[in-house]
């Protein structure tokens, strides 16, 4: 019997959690704190220009002041280390953000390494990450992020849930893994170099594809009841132009999964979300290590 697996809405559970940081940005406000996010865009690569513009704009929708720093692709990197120092240093700024790829004379772990971790609002520097395994309190990326709440959404408590990841990316499927074992889930992590990948991908009840590959894992990878979040955004030529579609062949998948995201519609839209509750969270953790200044006595 083939099953029709339940649409686990991003976008509608976007909605949500940009509603919950919107609360909490006004609530601030009546006390005269306004979050901001310092967005660096270096150079012009097309794909970059689309995510920066909708990362604006919905950090704008919930009250978020965005600071934008548009960079020319011939930039220094030492020109760029400097702007991030300037940011660093700006008590008025929460949250710095640098979109990736950067071009290629910039050294990206130079970039990120010389964010704040505590304006690292996308958990990429060692700091985050290290705290992270660790299960520290701590920003974590906002991919993966968005996941877990798609997953306990779905799912309710992970407890004890196989979990198998495909890709090992510092982005997404690292910190993915790190969250799912926070979770208690058993977890596996496949990679390019894994050994039949669709035999493990078939114990597993919850499949998290960020692979980068159009419609790689299909139902032949599923076991019957599985839950699949395709992080995957690819864009694929059709007659009339081109479509996004994920890693996840979701007409396939569809009929014996329980539960899979669409792409769009799916995990784009938590990442946006969680981008911005990072930054609020970020905001908090700035305002609770600031010295509290005494009032002077006599
Ligand atoms: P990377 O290219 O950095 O990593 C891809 C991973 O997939 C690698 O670990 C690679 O293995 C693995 N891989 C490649 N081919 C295979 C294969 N045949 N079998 C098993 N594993 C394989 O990609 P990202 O993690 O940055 O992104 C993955 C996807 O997610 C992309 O489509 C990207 O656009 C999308 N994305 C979506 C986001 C969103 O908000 N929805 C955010 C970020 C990314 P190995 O390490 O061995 O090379």
């Amino acid at each position: 019997m083939s099953i029709q697996a339940r649409v686990i809405d991003g976008k509608a559970l976007s909605a949500q959690v940009l509603d919950e940081v919107r609360e909490d940005v006004h609530a601030l406000a009546v006390q005269h704190i306004y979050p901001a996010l310092a967005v660096v865009l270096i150079g012009q690569d097309p794909a970059s220009e689309v995510y920066v513009r909708n990362k604006l704009l919905r950090a704008k929708d919930v009250g978020i002041r965005s600071l934008e720093h548009r960079l020319p692709q011939d930039i220094s990197q030492q020109q760029v280390l400097q702007l991030l120092a300037r940011l660093n240093a700006d008590p008025s700024v929460n949250g710095i953000l640098v979109q990736l790829p950067l071009p290629a004379h910039i050294n990206e772990q130079a970039v990120i390494q010389a964010i704040a971790p505590i304006k690292d609002v996308d958990g990429f520097h060692r700091e985050n990450v290290g705290g992270l395994v660790q299960g520290g309190d701590v920003l974590t990326p906002c991919t993966p992020s968005g996941c877990m709440r798609l997953l306990y959404e779905t799912c309710g408590d992970l407890s004890g849930l196989h979990a198998v990841v495909i890709g090992r990316s510092n982005i997404v499927g690292k910190p993915m893994a790190s969250l799912l074992l926070q979770a208690n889930c058993t977890v596996s992590v496949v990679h390019s170099r894994s050994v039949d990948a669709p035999a493990l991908c078939r114990m597993a009840d919850i499949v998290v594809a960020a692979v980068g590959k159009p419609q790689m894992i299909d139902a032949c990878w599923l076991k019957p009841g599985a839950v699949v979040i395709d992080v995957g955004i690819n864009r694929i030529a059709t007659a009339s132009g081109h479509r996004l579609v994920g890693d996840v062949d979701y007409e396939s998948a569809s009929s014996v999964a329980s539960a899979i995201t669409p792409v769009p519609g799916g995990v784009g839209p938590m990442t946006i979300a969680y981008l911005l509750k990072n930054t609020l969270i970020a905001s908090e953790r700035q305002r609770a290590q600031r010295p509290i200044s005494y009032p002077t006595v006599g």
